[in-house]
Parts: C-alpha cells; sequence; structure tokens
C-alpha cells in the first residue's frame, strides 16, 4: 500500500516527490476513501491552523484522529509536528490537533519568517554525515512524555524532532533539503508496524 500525505495545503507535493526518490509510492490524500487505501500518513509543513479548518471541512479530522489513536503510522513535518501533539502552546483561539503524540509543542518558537534558518544535525536512526535541516517558522517541543523518544536536539538542548511507537514528528522540512532520510526512517517504522 502506499504511503498517504495529507494534500489540503502546505507542501505536500515535496513530500510526495521525496518518496519518489527513494522509490516510494506515494499518493495526496483529501478524501476518507483515499486514506482508506493507505497504510501511513504523512502530515506536511504548511499552517496547522488551516490544516485543522480544512480536515474538518473535508469531513478528515476525526477519521485520522481515531486512526492515530490505533497506532496508524504517522510523520509529522513541522506543521505536521503540531497537528500530532496532544497540547500545543501559543496556539490561536480554538486551535487543536489530531493529537495521540504525547508532548508539548510550541508555534513559532523561533519568531516570524525573518527568523527562519538551517542548520546540521545529529539524529538517531540517521547514519552517515548530519542531517541538514530547515526551519520556517518552525515549532519545538517543551515536554515529552515516557514513552517519547527524542532523536534530535538543537546545540542549545531544544527538543526538535520524536518518535512514539508508529508516529514520527519534527519542527523542520527534510522534504526541502533533498534529505531522503528520515523518509527512509519512517519507511522502515511502516515496514515494522
Ligand atoms: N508556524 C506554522 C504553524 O503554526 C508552521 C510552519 C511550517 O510548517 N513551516 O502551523
Amino acid at each position: 500500500m502506499p504511503v498517504g500525505v495529507l494534500a489540503l495545503q502546505g507542501d505536500f507535493r515535496e513530500h510526495i516527490a521525496t518518496f519518489g526518490k527513494i522509490g516510494a509510492a506515494a499518493v495526496p490524500i483529501r478524501t476518507v476513501r483515499e486514506l482508506e487505501l493507505c497504510d501511513s500518513l504523512v502530515i506536511p509543513g504548511g499552517e496547522s491552523t488551516v490544516i485543522q479548518k480544512l480536515a474538518v471541512a473535508y469531513g478528515l479530522f476525526e477519521p485520522i484522529r481515531k486512526k492515530i489513536q490505533a497506532g496508524f503510522p504517522v510523520f509529522g513535518t513541522c506543521a505536521g509536528l503540531i497537528m500530532l501533539a496532544d497540547e500545543i502552546l501559543d496556539g490561536v483561539s480554538g486551535q487543536a490537533g489530531f493529537g495521540g503524540l504525547h508532548v508539548s509543542v510550541r508555534r513559532n518558537a523561533f519568531g516570524n519568517q525573518l527568523d527562519s534558518f538551517e542548520t546540521n544535525l545529529e539524529f538517531v536512526g540517521v547514519a552517515g554525515s548530519p542531517v541538514h535541516a530547515a526551519f520556517i517558522r518552525a515549532p519545538i517541543v517543551e515536554r515529552v512524555g515516557n514513552d517519547v523518544e527524542v532523536l534530535a536536539k538543537l546545540p542549545d538542548d531544544r527538543i526538535i524532532a520524536v518518535r512514539q511507537n508508529n508516529i514520527l514528528g519534527i519542527s523542520f522540512h527534510p522534504e526541502l533539503t533533498n534529505e531522503t532520510r528520515i523518509h527512509e526512517l519512517f519507511l522502515r517504522m511502516v515496514a515494522g508496524s
């Protein structure tokens, strides 16, 4: 079965292209029917408040929430990480995500668009050269539950990548920097689930 990429808003095309580079089938998801034909889901970067509204409007919000609760493998980048967090700090009024990931994330933790930056990181489960990571109005993870493994931190110790069983969440955008190894890590999670 292909990987589904939630295609309501944000950089879903870049995620689909990244899976293409590593020979994995990935398809855009806009309906519950399309979701049922996948064995995993990527929630892209973009704007979490818009993804929330569109997921409700497309009837996908509850089905995705339930699937995550049931252990469906899911990978969120940036806004996608925000959508997976159980607690959102600095959210707008009424903001809610799918949840399931036992963390608190703070939105826009580095400031505005002009404070976006790129850096190199060590990443648990990714061998070889450091991961080149782009942060664009990125969130950080402020609290993690006991069952959450920290996969990467910034030099100042702020957490920017986590895994909890079948849930992978990262603050940055490998799909924008030609970095395929995190997508490969997710495919291994899907294969093992
Ligand atoms: N700041 C955005 C949000 O709150 C996330 C930014 C991104 O995905 N690059 O959803």
